[in-house]
C-alpha cells in the first residue's frame, strides 16, 4: 500500500448530499423536550415562535435517517469544505508512537471553527421562511462570528448577546461580527427583562451562556419576524455537524483506515456528535465500532460530574426543559477558565448515548494540561489550535502515548474544531506561567444542582 498522504482531500463532488440523523437509529431515543408550564412534550406549534420552522421540524425528527442538504447550503459549504483530514505524522514522530493519528480540521474558515456548518443552515432556513432577523448568544465568540457570516450572506439582521467576560477578553471577535453586520451586546445587559433581573441581583455578574441565551430568546419572542438560533446542544445543530463525521469517514475509507478511537471535545456536544455520528451508526447497528471519548474541562464537568436529568437550557428559564447531563442552569464556571466549553448542560443526544454506554468514556482535563498539549501540537503540526480543540488533542496525545507503551498500532481520529488566533490572551497567560486550574468542589457543584427544576414524571 502506498503511503497515506499528509492531507486527505475530497473533491467538491464528494461533499455529502445529506446529513445523518443519528436519532433515527438510537434505541432508546432521548426523552422529549418538555414545556415547563405543562410538563408535556414540546410541540412544533410551541417551538415555532422561538426557532425557525424547518429547524424545529428537524429538531423533532427521530425517524428519517438522512436529511437532504439543500443545494444553496451545499454550495456555501463548497467555499470552505470539504475540510482537510490530516495524518499527524509530525506529532506521531514527536511522540514516538506507533499509533496512526488523524485529525479533521474545521478551523480553516473565517469564523475559525466548525460552527459555520450549522450557522449557514440555520440562516438559510430563516431566509426561506421569510424572516427578517435572528438573535443569538455567543460565549467565546466563534458561534456569533459564524452566524454573523451566515446572516451577512443571506441579508438577515443579527443581534448577538455576548457573554460579558468574553466580550471584554476578546474585542477582536466583536469587530469581526460587526464587520459582517451584526449588533453585539455584552450580556447580561439592560436591554432585556432577563438581563435586568440578573443585574439587579448581581451588578457585577460576568455572564454565562445560559444568561445570554435568556436574553436572546426573549428578544426573538418579542420582535416581529425574528427567531432565535443556537450554536450547539440542540439536535438540529448536531445534525448539521454530521457533515464533519461523514466527510471523515469517506476520507478514511480512501486510505483504508477505520478509527479504533474517536475523540472530541464536548462543550454543548454538537461537534463531537457530528464527528462520531457515522461511526456511531456502526455501533448502534452492532458492528465493529470505535471507542468514543468525550473530553471536557475539569472546570465545567457536565458529563463526568453532572447529573442526568431535566434542566432548563438557560438561567432565565425561558427555554424548554431538556433531559441531559447538567451542572444545573445556575452553574457559572470560574472566571479564570479560558478554554471555552463553558456551557452547563450537554446535548441530549450525546447525554443519552453516554448514559446508555454507547459513548465509552468521558474525561475531564485541566486547562494547563490542555495548553501543554496545544503548544506541543502547534510546534510540530503548524496549526495554532483553539483551546477547546486542544482538549481533544490532550487526550489524543495521552492515547498515543499509551500505544507507545503497549506497542499497539491503533488508529486515532480526533476533531480539531478550530483555530486559536482569537485566544492569544489565554496563550499569553500560559506562556508567562500565569495560567491556573480551578476544579470546582462538590460544594460548588451542589449550588448548581440546586438550581435544577424538580421534575417528577
Ligand atoms: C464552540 C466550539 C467548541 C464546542 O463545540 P460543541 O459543539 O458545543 O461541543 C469546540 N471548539 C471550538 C473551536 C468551538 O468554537
Amino acid at each position: 500500500m502506498s503511503k497515506v498522504p499528509y492531507k486527505i482531500y475530497l473533491s467538491e463532488n464528494e461533499i455529502p448530499r445529506a446529513w445523518y440523523n443519528v436519532r433515527a437509529d438510537m434505541k432508546p431515543d432521548h426523552p422529549p423536550f418538555l414545556n415547563p408550564g405543562t410538563m408535556k412534550p414540546m410541540t412544533l406549534e410551541e417551538l415555532e415562535p422561538v426557532f425557525c420552522t424547518e429547524c424545529v421540524k428537524q429538531e423533532l425528527n427521530n425517524t428519517d435517517r438522512f436529511i437532504e442538504i439543500p443545494d444553496e447550503i451545499r454550495n456555501f459549504y463548497k467555499m470552505y469544505r470539504p475540510s482537510p483530514l490530516v495524518r499527524a505524522y509530525c506529532l506521531e514522530r514527536e511522540l514516538g508512537t506507533p499509533a496512526h493519528i488523524y485529525y479533521k480540521y474545521e478551523g480553516g474558515n473565517t469564523s475559525g471553527s466548525h460552527k459555520l456548518n450549522s450557522a449557514i443552515a440555520q440562516a438559510y432556513y430563516a431566509k426561506q421562511q421569510g424572516l427578517k432577523a435572528l438573535t443569538t448568544e455567543t460565549g467565546a465568540g466563534q458561534w456569533g462570528t459564524a452566524l454573523a457570516m451566515a446572516c451577512g450572506y443571506f441579508g438577515l439582521d443579527l443581534t448577538v448577546y455576548m457573554v460579558k467576560v468574553s466580550a471584554e477578553q476578546k474585542p477582536h471577535r466583536r469587530a469581526v461580527m460587526q464587520t459582517y453586520g451584526a449588533q453585539v451586546i455584552p450580556s447580561p445587559s439592560d436591554t432585556t427583562e432577563a438581563g435586568r433581573k440578573i443585574l439587579a441581583a448581581d451588578p457585577n455578574n460576568t455572564g454565562s451562556l445560559g444568561t445570554a441565551i435568556s436574553e436572546a430568546v426573549e428578544v426573538a419572542l418579542q420582535k416581529e419576524g425574528t427567531r432565535y438560533a443556537l450554536g450547539s446542544v440542540l439536535d438540529h445543530v448536531l445534525l448539521h455537524q454530521t457533515i464533519i463525521g461523514l466527510e471523515s469517514k469517506i476520507a478514511m475509507e480512501k486510505v483504508d483506515e477505520y478509527p479504533d478511537i474517536v475523540i472530541g471535545c464536548a462543550g454543548g456536544g454538537s461537534n463531537l456528535g457530528g464527528l462520531m455520528a457515522p461511526f456511531m451508526a456502526d455501533k448502534l447497528a452492532g458492528k465493529t465500532a470505535p471507542h468514543f471519548i468525550a473530553v471536557e474541562p475539569a472546570s465545567c464537568p457536565s458529563l463526568t460530574r453532572g447529573r442526568f436529568g431535566y434542566d432548563f437550557c438557560d438561567v432565565g428559564h425561558v427555554t424548554p426543559l431538556a433531559q441531559m447531563y447538567t451542572l444545573g442552569n445556575g452553574f457559572i464556571p470560574s472566571a479564570n477558565h479560558a478554554g471555552g466549553l463553558r456551557y452547563h448542560g450537554m446535548s441530549p443526544v450525546l447525554s443519552q448515548l453516554y448514559h446508555d454506554g454507547y459513548i465509552d468514556e468521558a474525561r475531564a482535563v485541566t486547562q494547563t494540561e490542555v495548553f501543554e498539549a496545544a503548544v506541543k501540537f502547534a510546534r510540530v503540526e503548524g496549526i495554532l489550535p483553539a483551546p477547546e480543540s486542544s482538549h481533544a488533542i490532550r487526550v489524543a496525545v495521552d492515547e498515543a502515548l499509551k500505544c507507545k507503551e503497549t506497542g499497539e498500532e491503533k488508529t486515532i481520529l480526533f476533531g480539531l474544531t478550530g483555530t486559536g488566533y482569537f485566544d492569544l490572551t489565554a496563550y499569553t497567560a500560559f506562556n508567562e506561567g500565569r495560567m491556573t486550574d480551578y476544579i470546582p468542589t462538590d460544594e460548588d457543584l451542589e449550588k448548581g444542582f440546586a438550581t435544577m427544576p424538580k421534575v417528577s414524571l
